[in-house]
């Protein structure tokens, strides 16, 4: 293979290795996490959260409500037993009686409400949950064919690597240089082919004399316009 030849085909192992390798950095990134699922997650998290104090400030009023209600029938009992015979003691257990009652019946509105709360906290625990599970699922199947990309993409770039090792080998070391010299210089292209009589790169006109060098000789010639190597 002519040096020049070996530069292209250097040239677009090259590039498909840039290519592989910035769509493997953002394989890489997506398999890393999925702002989505978290974002599912922590919204579930913090209605479940809700709901688990809902239910316990539920259980404390009908704790409260239970010892209210104990009271109310100790009360019942004193006032209707005829052990008090007192007026005045009886009529200060009625105001007491009248009192829990009141109490009692304000702990049921709160009650009521904190049930309608727990339910429809319920509801959208339920929402949230079923919304988690599909985004959940989604993630599943984009991972694994995140992963089978991933493995294709390392086997590719391996295979790519010994091709890259193996056409350097062909070439010498100043033929190499000015290459990866003009890779970096050159916005990765290094190597560019003529079209008709001008560069492909920069549509610069190339003399007669050099389009012929280009196309016969085994030599590296470099467009006036840009700089780059040319190839037929
Ligand atoms: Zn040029």
């Amino acid at each position: 293979m002519n040096i020049v030849a070996a530069l292209w085909q250097l040239q677009t192992i090259d590039q498909e290795i840039d290519e592989k390798t910035q769509r493997l950095r953002q394989v890489n990134k997506a398999l890393a996490g999925d702002l989505t699922v978290v974002a599912a997650s922590t919204t579930l998290a913090a209605e479940q959260k809700k709901l688990s104090d809902l239910r316990a400030t539920l259980r404390d009023r009908e704790l409260e409500a239970s010892s209210l209600d104990a009271k109310l029938k100790e009360l019942n009992q004193r006032l209707y037993s005829g052990s008090v015979a007192n007026p005045k003691e009886l009529d200060g257990l009625s105001k007491d009686l009248e009192m829990h009652k009141r109490l009692r019946s304000t702990l049921d509105d709160k009650l009521l409400e904190l049930m309608d709360a727990v339910e429809q906290t319920q509801a959208r625990v339920d929402v949230q949950a079923n919304s988690f599970k599909q985004v959940e699922t989604k993630r599943g199947g984009d991972v694994e064919k995140l992963s089978h990309e991933h493995e294709t993409l390392e086997k590719r770039l391996a295979h790519l690597q010994a091709d890259r090792d193996k056409t350097r080998a062909q070439l010498d070391s100043t033929a190499l240089r000015t290459y990866d010299q003009l890779r970096r210089t050159k916005a990765g292209r290094a190597v560019v082919q003529l079209r008709r009589d001008s560069c492909g790169a920069c549509g610069v006109t190339v003399p007669t004399g050099l389009v012929n060098r280009v196309r016969t000789g085994n030599e590296i010639v470099f467009c006036t316009g840009c700089g780059r190597i040319l190839a037929p």
